[in-house]
């Protein structure tokens, strides 16, 4: 039987923030990952908002620099996908694809991942002019000109800051009326380089080593048009990795899973870091920290 003090799922910044505080204070310690390291980091270039790499750094080594700091002090890392958890009680057992495993307490920093809008092509341009996070990736975009879709806050507060990089920027959203906060449609209309369309769908990608523009859609009348855009931001809402946890904590509406700043869950000795939890600010230095208050938090909870 293999047992552990503290099983963390998921390796990115929270994952390995947590890992790297637990296993240095001296807990035996497990991250399980299902693909590679570094989590939603790994979709961006550059990270250049993250403290003490004032030239940026590249998102899927800052993913694999954290595995390596926290494997320094002990802590392992497997690969396998999570399939059910049984979480309740003191003895907690993770069933992997392979194998049980079983811990003390666990940290759950599976993340988020962002809706995709389904279309065929869409993973073969993702990153080369198909972006899921305007914070990350609008810089490339300096004086070019883009498009959002979606028409909830995120979309909004996205065309919003796009808005001050690039030279041109269209919402597209499917309806005829934003889901998104007035006070963000105000600002809308106020951004000369900012146009909204209205009834519109994304129905194709058009691309040749890179986006160079997309097929829309009417919801009107069907009537197809191409516009031409050097990056497209897809913004439709974000899905909270959860389930595999079939219901046993307590999660919001949107499914992410009810914590606070202490990062304790509904159930004793299960913590919630990062994206996946109840927060405001979902980004690589919230993640970490997170990671770190998860496993002193854990650390409390074996020690009692
Ligand atoms: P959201 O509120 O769920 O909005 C998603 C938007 O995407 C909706 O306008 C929806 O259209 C559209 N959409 C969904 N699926 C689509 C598809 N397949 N094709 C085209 N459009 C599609 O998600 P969110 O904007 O990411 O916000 C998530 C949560 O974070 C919300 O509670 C939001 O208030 C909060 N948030 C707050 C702030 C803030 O500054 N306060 C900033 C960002 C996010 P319909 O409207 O037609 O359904």
């Amino acid at each position: 039987m293999k047992q552990y003090d503290i099983i963390v799922i998921g390796g990115g910044p929270a994952g390995y923030g947590a890992a790297l505080y637990a296993a240095r204070g001296g807990w035996s310690v497990l991250v399980i990952e299902k693909m590679s390291v570094g989590g939603q980091m790994t979709l961006t270039h550059t990270i250049d908002n993250y403290p003490g790499f004032d030239q940026g750094i590249d998102g899927w080594e800052l993913g694999e620099r954290m595995q390596k700091n926290a494997h320094r002090f002990g802590a392992e890392t497997l690969y396998a996908t999570v399939l059910s958890a049984q979480l309740a009680g003191e003895d907690k057992q993770i069933v992997t694809d392979g194998e049980i495993l079983h811990a003390k307490a666990v940290i759950l920093a599976t993340g988020a991942e962002p809706r995709l809008l389904g279309l065929p092509n869409e993973q073969t341009w993702s990153g080369r002019g198909v972006h899921y996070c305007a914070h990350c990736d609008g810089r490339f975009y300096q004086n070019k000109t883009v498009a959002v879709v979606g028409g909830g806050n995120s979309a909004v507060t996205d065309a919003l800051y796009l808005s001050h990089l690039a030279s041109k920027v269209y919402l597209i959203h499917r309806r005829d009326a934003l889901r998104a906060d007035r006070v963000y449609q105000q600002r809308l209309d106020q951004q000369q380089n900012l146009e909204i369309l209205w009834n519109t769908t994304v129905e194709e990608l058009l691309a040749e080593e890179q986006l160079t523009g997309v097929r829309l859609q009417s919801t009107l009348d069907g009537t197809s048009s191409v516009l031409s855009c050097d990056g497209l931001f897809v913004s439709i809402g974000r899905k909270p990795i959860t389930e595999f946890l079939d219901s046993q904590l307590a999660l919001n509406e949107q499914g992410y899973i009810i914590a606070d700043e202490s990062t304790r869950t509904s159930l004793d000795g299960v913590f919630a870091a990062g994206d996946v939890r109840t927060k405001d600010l979902r980004q690589v230095v919230t993640a970490v920290a997170d990671g770190a208050v998860a496993a002193h938090q854990a650390g409390e909870y074996l020690t009692r």
